[in-house]
């Protein structure tokens, strides 16, 4: 028992050095081995995008400098969702992109043993919610999306998760939190558990897996945050590791 949780300790101490930036990176740990999704046609994913970078279904497509589809392996076993794109990622059409997609990126090859290349990253809605939307190029213009931009939106990110198949979802934040789990609790209340994703994508019986943790903005704002995070992305590790959930 004492060897256990000195193991554990010594585990937790690598996580949080390993996330200060001037500090040496852990090796990273295998990736995940489940069972592989079904069909994909490439052409399918490439013609949602083309509808999303022309789409103008609510009025942050008039906003927009660029369009945020979704970035990573259509294979991944694991899909990251955010609520949406901030400065960063509207100028350069990449979803987390910044400080908070660099910790995101330490996050999970930290702890999950995975790259950017390996997952899929994606928001809730896709074009970038400004509180002024006639000045796209100032910073702090940020605000969250509506819950009419969100209703707009959300048929794109089920037809993502349609065609990626992947085993759990991991919801970054609050606002992704309760919509993909219908949920009016925040992030905080709801995060170190695994829920069902209530959308039946793929018939009876082979829910999504969902696993809510915080935002990593939040990380860099509050940094005692980050055991928690740890706890969850170590469940998740678990279960890409096993496919089981304990
Ligand atoms: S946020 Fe979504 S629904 Fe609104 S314009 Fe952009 S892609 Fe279309």
């Amino acid at each position: 028992m004492k060897r256990e949780l000195a193991a554990a300790v010594r585990d937790l101490a690598s996580y949080m050095r390993s996330l200060d930036e001037d500090l040496a990176e852990v090796p990273p740990r295998p990736a995940a081995d489940l069972p592989a999704g079904g069909e994909r046609r490439p052409d399918a994913i490439s013609a949602l995008a083309g509808q999303v970078r022309s789409c103008r279904k609510c009025g942050l497509g008039y906003a927009r400098l660029n369009a945020v589809f979704g970035a990573g392996s259509h294979k991944a076993r694991i899909v990251f969702v955010g609520e949406g794109p901030g400065f960063q990622e509207d100028h350069q059409g990449e979803p987390f992109v910044g400080r908070s997609g660099q910790l995101l990126d330490k996050i999970m090859d930290t702890v999950l043993g995975l790259k950017r290349a390996d997952v899929y990253i994606a928001n809730i809605v896709k074009c970038h919610p400004m509180k002024n939307p006639e000045t796209p190029e100032a910073h702090g213009n940020d605000r969250p999306p509506t819950q009419e931009e969100i209703s707009a939106c959300r048929p794109y990110l089920d037809e993502q998760l349609r065609f990626i198949r992947p085993a759990c979802i991991v919801t970054l934040g609050s606002v992704p939190t309760k919509v993909l789990l219908n949920a009016d609790k925040g992030v905080s209340l709801m995060r170190g558990r695994w829920y069902d994703y209530p959308v039946d994508l793929f018939g009876p019986g082979h829910p999504i897996k969902v696993m809510p943790t915080y935002h990593p903005a939040a990380l860099l704002r509050n940094p005692n945050l980050k055991r928690d995070t740890w706890e969850d992305m170590k469940m998740v590790r678990a279960f890409l590791e096993t496919g089981r959930i304990n």
